[in-house]
């Protein structure tokens, strides 16, 4: 079967595009303008043989492993112009909107009505919602808001045969699997998600923030999982090693052995200064101070003005569940002090399975080389820790066992999770 005009015919020739880097066999992008085309593209690419590809703001066809079904024709389906609003229900906080919209611009729609995805680093939005929701990142998450799916009150998704399915269940309290689960982290092997109902959040009335120093890194994350089991929400909670604290903040010199803590709360103002009152009570519990201000101001600004971070980027980005977070800190620095080499680090991103810690690794003034980051590495996993985004390949079988009935011919993303 010709495949072009089977793609024509689905969304029009001008949104039909060859791509000259994929040649042998040909490969196209194709840009629909519903989700009804997406489902006629994902039908009709099928019936001609064809591997689809989802393409969200990532805007260029990427992780295309090999495909195991052998080389096929490609169709790389772009969700560009999918990016609208389709019901903003302002009463009940729910937003439905276009796989293809990035978190920015929803934002941008939301703002000015007084309402929000959520206390989320811009930086982390610049991506699309179904690009978010499809991988379902790891850095997606915001303390006072959960992880980015946690949102998810429905997707509507084109599976494999060109067939719609929506989860959205309402009112939420129906019985049955929530099938949305699934579709998250599927990235693209399950389903095309071609739009979600989000749950979103008025702007906050007031935001706090405050910094705080600790006798130790052990004191803090105390004070910090102290406060979180207390049932604080913060918006953004952020340890700083010494190290760490003297890169961010311009030769910051802590008292020796202390530690930094920043902490942002936002809502309604009561409620943003009870969550600030219950993180002071636990730094104070665990023997810590109330410190500089303008220290937790610049953090803030840092993370959702764009104000750049000095320095080079991490070069090790761990998990720790929270009874491994102080472990898996004092193992990585023993080994870097094994090999004479520095870590600094920052722990970020807190939720009950614990946070994400962020090592620098250098020697001599210049990040370490690959060797000693290596067994740096090895000594964390040794410790308890994963590496952020490492993925749960006990369930395999299961993924494996849905994507033989729902795609057995894998036209949907071949080569992703598999
Ligand atoms: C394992 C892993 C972990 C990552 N962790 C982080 C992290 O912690 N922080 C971070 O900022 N970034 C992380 N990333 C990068 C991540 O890809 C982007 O942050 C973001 O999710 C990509 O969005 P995008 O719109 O650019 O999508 P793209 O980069 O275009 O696509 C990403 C993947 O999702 C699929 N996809 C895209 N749109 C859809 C759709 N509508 N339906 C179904 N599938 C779709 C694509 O086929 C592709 O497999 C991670 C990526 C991976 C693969």
């Amino acid at each position: 079967m010709n495949l072009v005009p089977e793609l024509e015919a689905a969304v029009g020739a001008e949104n039909v595009e060859p791509l000259p880097d994929f040649a042998d066999p040909p490969c196209y992008r194709v840009t629909p303008g519903s989700a009804a085309e997406v489902a006629e593209v994902v039908r009709r690419a099928g019936d001609a043989g064809a591997a689809i590809h989802p393409v969200g703001a990532g805007g260029r066809p990427s992780r295309v492993d090999k495909d195991p079904k052998g080389e096929r024709s490609r169709v790389f389906i772009s969700t560009r112009r999918l990016d609208q609003v389709l019901q903003l229900d302002e009463h009940s906080l729910l937003v439905h909107a276009q796989a293809g919209i990035t978190g920015l611009d929803l934002e941008r729609i939301l703002t000015p009505r007084g309402l929000s995805i959520g206390d989320y680093p811009p930086v982390v939005l610049t991506s699309s919602l179904g690009g978010i929701l499809a991988v379902r990142t790891p850095g997606k998450s915001s303390a006072r808001h959960g992880f980015f799916e946690d949102a998810v009150v429905g997707v509507s998704a084109v599976l494999a045969d060109g067939r719609t399915v929506h989860t959205r269940v309402a009112p939420r309290r129906s019985t049955g699997p929530d099938l949305a689960r699934a579709l998250c982290g599927s990235e693209g092997t399950i389903g095309f998600i071609t739009s979600a109902v989000l749950r979103i959040h008025k702007k906050p009335e007031a935001r706090l923030v405050a910094a705080y120093l600790l006798p130790s890194f052990d004191a803090a994350v105390s004070a910090v999982l102290f406060a979180l089991r207390e049932e604080a929400a913060p918006s953004g909670l952020r340890i700083y090693d010494a190290g760490e604290a003297a890169r961010h903040f311009d030769g910051l010199v802590l008292p020796p052995g202390n530690t930094l803590v920043c902490a942002g709360t936002a809502g309604p103002t009561d409620l943003a200064a009870c969550d600030r009152d219950l993180i002071t009570s636990a730094v104070l519990a665990e023997g810590g101070t109330i410190t500089d201000h303008a220290l937790a101001d610049l953090w803030w600004r840092r993370l959702h003005a764009g104000e750049p971070t000095p320095g080079p980027a991490p070069t090790l980005q761990i998990m720790a569940t929270p009874g491994k977070l102080r472990p898996v800190y004092a193992a990585v620095n023993a080994e870097a002090a094994r090999l004479g080499a520095i870590a600094r680090a920052h722990v970020s991103r807190f939720d009950p399975d614990g946070a994400v810690m962020f090592f620098t690794i250098e020697r001599d003034g210049v990040p370490a080389d690959d060797t000693t980051c290596a067994a740096i590495e090895r000594a964390a996993d040794a410790a308890g820790a994963w590496l952020l985004g490492a993925r749960a390949v006990k369930l395999d079988a299961y993924l494996r066992a849905l994507r033989d009935t729902l795609d057995p011919n894998r036209i949907m993303n071949p080569g992703t999770l598999s």
